[in-house]
């Protein structure tokens, strides 16, 4: 089993104060980790170390991460079936879970997962109040309400949406989903909600091998290159923006786009990946327009570079809040 030394930073336990003065949150936690076989592809560690490197290199103050705890289970409920979420509660995996989540069971995978969907929730609470909040893991785009698929457990963002329209049933919903993959899980629970609009570009020959459509998908070639993926991008973005007007964002920031990486299959390099970042966290701000920012996938081939890229979209949101 692979180790994981604890965090060497203090998550903030905010006294109301210090919660009025902090106004670009973070959410993470040491229990962004389950214990993984040796060799196996999920990076686990990305997490936890890539909100340690933001302390380190002076980007965050220890005081905006925050740890989310964990969620409720009627939070989960909106999404997901009770079934399901006993099972991954358990260790039960049914039905496609076993053969397709690619997790293998732990007490801790299902803490991480139920911790990692309160952190997309939250940030989604404080991208309302402060404009822009990051939640340094989610993006489980491929969790559907009765299984989950390739290593999502719970579709965080779903989760976040659901609640937000308790609240604010009125509330028009963009999904930017920049993963190099499709985000198959949220296009089934979202798909036919009129107030949620998902765009996704993706490579069309990959995983998921079926895809179910959102709003506007954009196939793309495998292996495309930077220059390519920028234009359709930075044409694309700001026509959703002005034809469906919404008044939230989501944006799955994967850094699975990386030429280096082992499963996404495009040829970004790390410049065109803060073009990319640069642009739609930009794009939504300059709109005054609340932003979410999840990580999404990434299994590069160097696993300092995946954290390092996942960083790199925090700083760029960073220098986008107030
Ligand atoms: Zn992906």
């Amino acid at each position: 089993m692979r180790k994981v030394s604890a965090a060497q930073f203090q998550y903030a336990k905010l006294t109301p104060i210090w919660l009025l003065m902090t106004i670009f949150q973070c959410f993470s936690s040491p229990q962004y980790f389950a214990p993984l076989p040796d060799r196996h592809p999920f990076p686990m560690n990305k997490f936890i170390d890539s909100a340690r490197r933001l302390v380190e290199d002076g980007t965050l103050l220890p005081s905006e991460i925050i740890d989310p705890g964990l969620i409720a289970e009627e939070d989960l409920l909106r999404v997901h079936t009770r079934e399901y979420v006993h099972s991954i509660g358990n260790g039960n995996y049914y039905g496609l879970t076993k053969r397709k989540l690619g997790l293998p069971w732990s007490p801790e995978l299902n803490i991480r997962s139920r911790t990692a969907a309160a952190g997309t929730m939250r940030a989604t609470e404080a991208a309302a109040q402060y404009g822009i909040s990051c939640n340094l893991a989610g993006g489980t785009h491929h969790a559907f309400p009765d299984h989950g698929e390739g290593y999502c457990v719970f579709n965080d963002i779903a989760i976040a949406v659901k609640k937000l329209h308790l609240s604010a049933p009125a509330t028009k919903v963009l999904i930017v989903d920049l993963d190099a993959h499709q985000g198959n899980g949220t296009h089934f629970i979202l798909g036919k909600e009129e107030r949620v609009f998902t765009f996704s570009m993706h490579v069309g020959v990959n995983y998921p091998s079926q895809k179910i459509p959102g709003t506007e998908d954009i196939e793309l070639e495998r292996y495309v290159q930077g220059d390519t993926y920028l234009e359709k991008l930075q044409e694309t973005l700001p026509h959703i923006l002005a034809q469906f007007e919404p008044d939230r964002v989501f944006y799955i920031a994967g850094v699975d786009v990386h030429k280096d990486d082992r499963f996404g299959q495009m040829s970004l390099t790390t410049t065109d990946m803060a073009q990319r970042d640069s642009f739609v966290i930009s794009s939504a701000r300059k709109q005054k327009l609340p932003l979410v920012v999840v990580y999404g996938g990434g299994y590069n081939r160097h696993a300092q570079v995946t954290t390092e890229l996942h960083c790199q979209t925090v700083r760029i949101a960073k220098q986008h809040s107030n």
